[in-house]
């Protein structure tokens, strides 16, 4: 089964599973009622909106300039970058940190960018143990799963399946509360922050005029995930470069209210380096892994480049029909639901993943939730006029060729309602769909409409 099949299998069943539904409406409506309030921080919301995208296309027009900027003040206070060009060059840099430090323990808060390189995988390889300290996603590794969504990896799953999981796994009480699970939880990871040898995070942000990495969290994992261990490796896409720090009081309260409704995220970490002379904590070493896999590619094509304004605040998986039907893992991507049909199939294989571009109702919904106004639902369409031109099936030539002679036909446009109805069924029955009901052309053609107006 390719991954189209698979994809459409999998949208299938989840559509029709109704209590994956209900959970997962209701989920992401208690974030839906959060985000209204912590809309209403700004004075001035659209001009915040415009404000942020203006910052980011002038960031993205200038990334080598500022991602230098970037490299040389990190550099200044010790830490140390390392350019990937693809995943695989971003786990060597890992694996070889670990060899030359003989790292054993990794602790790590929660990143998307590792998803994408599949990074734990690698490690266990390795035998370099890593424990995920962000709640959703310690549920995440518990279950051996993957992440459902951007900022909340179990999106799909009610207090009562987590109280299952744990029961399962640690023999608590199957009807657990969310409180006693997270005070257990929180239990486990003190005791073990301190014996890890490696601290991993992702950034939000890289800001460049003070070369700092920024991680936010709401449970303050990522600041003890490095203040600990010897090593901190943070691992960042190049498209979360910010000019300066001061741009860092408009993005905050940006991304924390379209992701979580909060006025601003519990925990704000900025890290500008290793370890100084004279501090207590922090890591010994301090390596910041700029991940290109694919984003360059996306910066070439003009009319896509928006894609790297993103913020990944997961807003548009919230106001997206299709992702609130199929869920998070029908996808098959890291990054799903509007944001992740545009850009997998731009840091994946285009034809491969062209599907994901092609599942989309263009309602616009995903553009319009966008803190950054990222024309989500347009690129969705260059990305399969893209795909289209690289390659298209002998149905859909077909289709466009029967088309245009229609179009350009003034006899075969009014050839009867009833002839045009069964040539239509034959053709696209089966791509239409068995879940939506033919087209029925009227009986009187236009032209015929029109003469008898005329008379
Ligand atoms: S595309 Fe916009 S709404 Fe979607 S995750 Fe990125 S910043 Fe958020």
């Amino acid at each position: 089964m390719n991954r189209k099949e698979q994809f459409l299998k999998d949208a299938e069943n989840k559509a029709f599973d109704l209590e994956h539904r209900r959970k997962l409406l209701h989920n992401i409506g208690q974030y839906d009622k959060k985000v209204v309030q912590g809309k209403s921080q700004f004075v001035d919301l659209n001009a915040a909106r415009e404000q942020a995208k203006n910052i980011k296309w002038a960031t993205m027009e200038k990334l080598d300039h500022y991602l230098l900027m970037f490299e040389r003040n990190i550099s200044a206070r010790g830490g140390q970058v390392i350019w990937a060009e693809d995943g695989e060059e971003a786990v060597q840099a890992v694996l070889d940190i670990c060899k030359k430090k003989n790292l054993k323990t990794a602790v790590k808060s929660k990143s998307m960018v590792t998803e994408e390189i599949h990074l734990n995988d690698h490690l266990e390889k390795n035998d370099i143990s890593v424990l995920e300290t962000d709640l959703g996603e310690y549920i995440v590794q518990l279950e051996g799963s993957r992440p459902y969504h951007i900022v909340t990896p179990v999106m799909q799953k009610s207090k009562e399946d987590v109280a299952d999981l744990f029961h399962k796994k640690f023999d608590t009480a199957k009807d657990s509360t969310p409180e006693f699970l997270t005070k257990l939880v929180r239990k486990q990871l003190r005791s073990e922050y301190p014996k890890a040898d490696l601290g991993i995070t992702g950034g939000n942000f890289l800001v460049a005029d003070t070369g700092s990495v920024v991680v936010v969290t709401n449970e303050g994992n990522a600041r003890l995930s490095t203040a600990f261990p010897k090593v901190h490796i943070a691992i960042v896409g190049i498209e979360k470069i910010i000019p300066s720090i001061n741009d860092l009081e408009l993005f905050l309260p940006l991304l924390s209210t379209y992701g979580t409704g909060q006025r601003v995220t519990v925990y704000n970490s900025i890290f500008n380096g290793p370890k100084q002379k004279g501090e207590t904590d922090g890591p010994e070493e301090m390596y910041v892994i700029l991940l290109d896999n694919g984003r360059t590619n996306i910066l070439a094509q003009k009319d896509k480049r928006e894609s790297l304004y993103c913020i990944r605040c997961g807003s548009c998986l919230n106001a997206c029909p299709i992702y609130k039907n199929v869920g998070g893992h029908t996808y098959e991507t890291v990054y799903s639901g509007p944001i992740g049909s545009v850009i997998s199939p731009q840091l994946n294989d285009l034809q491969e993943h062209r599907h994901l571009s092609e599942s989309s109702s263009l309602c616009g919904n995903c553009t319009a939730s966008c803190p950054l106004k990222i024309n989500i639902h347009e690129m969705l369409l260059y990305n399969r006029r893209d795909a289209s031109s690289q390659e298209s099936s002998f149905s859909e030539n077909l289709t466009w060729k029967v088309w245009r002679t229609g179009m350009l036909n003034r006899s075969l446009m009014n050839m009867g309602g009833g002839l045009k109805n069964m040539g239509f069924k034959n053709i696209f029955e089966k791509s239409w769909g068995k879940r939506r009901a033919m087209p029925e052309f009227p009986k009187k053609t236009f032209n015929q409409l029109w003469k008898k107006l005329e008379r």
